[in-house]
């Protein structure tokens, strides 16, 4: 079997050197891919068992259309989110064009003007900058008259209590945290920490709404935001709850309260829930769905190899190759160009979709240097698919993320590494 793999391999360009290299590193994690199983295992449970208590029929496959009154599916589906959740009610739509909208939505729908929003994670996601106002843009929360503030981690990257306490007073109205790093450097937060978050910002205010940014995170751990207390836990299907197969969307899960609000502000007040036609996507968010506790296994398992790999090769990693995980992010650090580059288009060699492209950097809108993206999606821009990106720019860290399958995120990780070797950067 081995020879045969071998030669599968080689067929697809991967040396037997670069192969054999894999093999030894994946030897050495059998006991971490078995924990991240065990937790696939108990959140696949949690999501079939969810489906089952809320009565998911083959009815609730058909498309609505129009108005979309009555959307069995839809309404199916959100009770499922708000099961799988543990929250009252959930708010699941195509019409949630991605992340940033739903976080957008989340916080438009659930602040006045002269409340404030405090983030206690440090600077929110890049695309949120425009959404609070820190950078000036049309329609901002600052143009509603809503204030901004912020309390940075410490550099351990742990909750800064004391300045959570002084930073909270009788406008503060929503604090958000973010449970994944993003593009940043510091840690991704543990459900844990975000609990004794939680219950430290409650102890002081009970009132105050609590909204987390859960993109990346959902089925990496067994419980997520909301099992302990959080108001809102909100994402994007094109990442990890979509399960590569949800072809849009977004999901806000959280109390009554909030999710209507949300509702009202999505559609319109006096609407909210009840319209929302679902144009023949609900199969795909129920399947997505399904599968995503696995989908996020493999992207996991493909996170670790990587650190692993690129570690054992000298290069500084975040997370490294022994951290617990707490989403699917995968940072290296090249320290050169080339590095960022041939990593991309390895990545982009081992697409099922444009896989015989190659990436290159280029200027992009928002950014301050040359970026270079690889993805060959079947879902435009998803990230729970493989893909990696980097800025051509000091450190010269590439981000990797997903992998629908374990076996297809080891070989795009083994194809990075073929270009590397190929092109004399690494030595193995
Ligand atoms: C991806 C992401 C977002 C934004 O989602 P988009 O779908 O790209 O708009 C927000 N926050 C975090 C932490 C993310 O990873």
């Amino acid at each position: 079997m081995s020879v045969a793999l071998e030669k599968m391999y080689e067929a697809l360009g991967v040396s037997r050197e670069v192969y054999e290299f894999g093999k030894t590193i994946e030897e050495g994690l059998k006991e971490r891919f078995a924990r991240i199983d065990l937790n696939a295992e108990y959140n696949q449970l949690k999501v079939v068992g969810a489906m089952q208590k809320c009565r998911v029929s083959a009815e609730c496959f058909q498309s609505g259309t129009g108005y979309g009154y009555n959307d069995i599916g839809r309404e199916t589906l959100e009770s499922v989110y708000a099961e799988i959740f543990h929250t009252e009610a959930a708010l699941v739509r195509p019409q949630i064009t991605c992340g940033t909208h739903a976080l957008a939505l989340a916080l438009s729908a659930n602040l006045r003007p002269g409340d404030e929003l405090l983030s206690i994670s440090g600077k929110p996601y890049d695309t949120l900058e425009e959404v609070i106002g820190i950078r000036p843009s049309v329609g901002s929360l600052a143009e509603y008259g809503v204030t901004y503030a912020q309390v940075d981690l410490l550099p351990d990257g742990s909750f800064d209590f004391e300045g959570i306490r002084s930073a909270i007073h009788e406008k503060t109205r929503l604090i958000e945290i973010q449970r994944s790093k993003g593009y940043q450097t510091r840690p991704t937060l543990s459900v844990e920490k975000i609990a004794q978050a939680i219950a430290f910002v409650k102890s002081i205010r009970s009132d105050i709404i609590v909204m987390v940014d859960n993109c990346y995170g959902e089925f990496v751990e067994c419980e997520e935001p909301s099992d302990y207390g959080a108001d809102m836990v909100v994402g994007s299907l094109i990442k990890n709850p979509g399960g590569g197969l949800a072809p849009v969307g977004g999901y806000i899960a959280g109390t009554n309260e909030c999710v209507e609000r949300s509702a009202y502000r999505l559609t319109s007040p006096g609407l909210g829930k009840e319209v929302g036609a679902t144009l023949g996507v609900n199969k795909d968010f129920f399947q997505g769905l399904f599968l995503a506790p696995t989908v996020v296994a493999g992207a996991l398992k493909g996170a670790i190899f990587a650190a692993n790999i690129y570690e054992k090769l000298g290069f500084h990693v975040v997370p490294n190759g022994t951290e617990s995980r707490h989403d699917i992010i995968q940072a290296v650090e090249f320290g050169f160009p080339e590095g960022v580059i041939a990593f991309c288009e390895g990545i982009q060699a081992a697409a099922p979709v444009d896989s015989y492209v190659t990436p290159e950097p280029w200027a992009m809108p928002g950014y301050d240097s040359d970026v270079i993206m690889a993805a060959g999606a079947f879902v435009q821009g998803s990230s729970i698919e493989l893909s990696a990106d980097g800025p051509i720019k000091p450190p010269y860290a590439v981000y990797f993320q997903g992998g629908l399958t374990w076996e297809h995120a080891k070989l795009g990780i083994l194809k990075s590494l073929q270009r590397l070797v190929e092109k004399n950067l690494v030595t193995i």
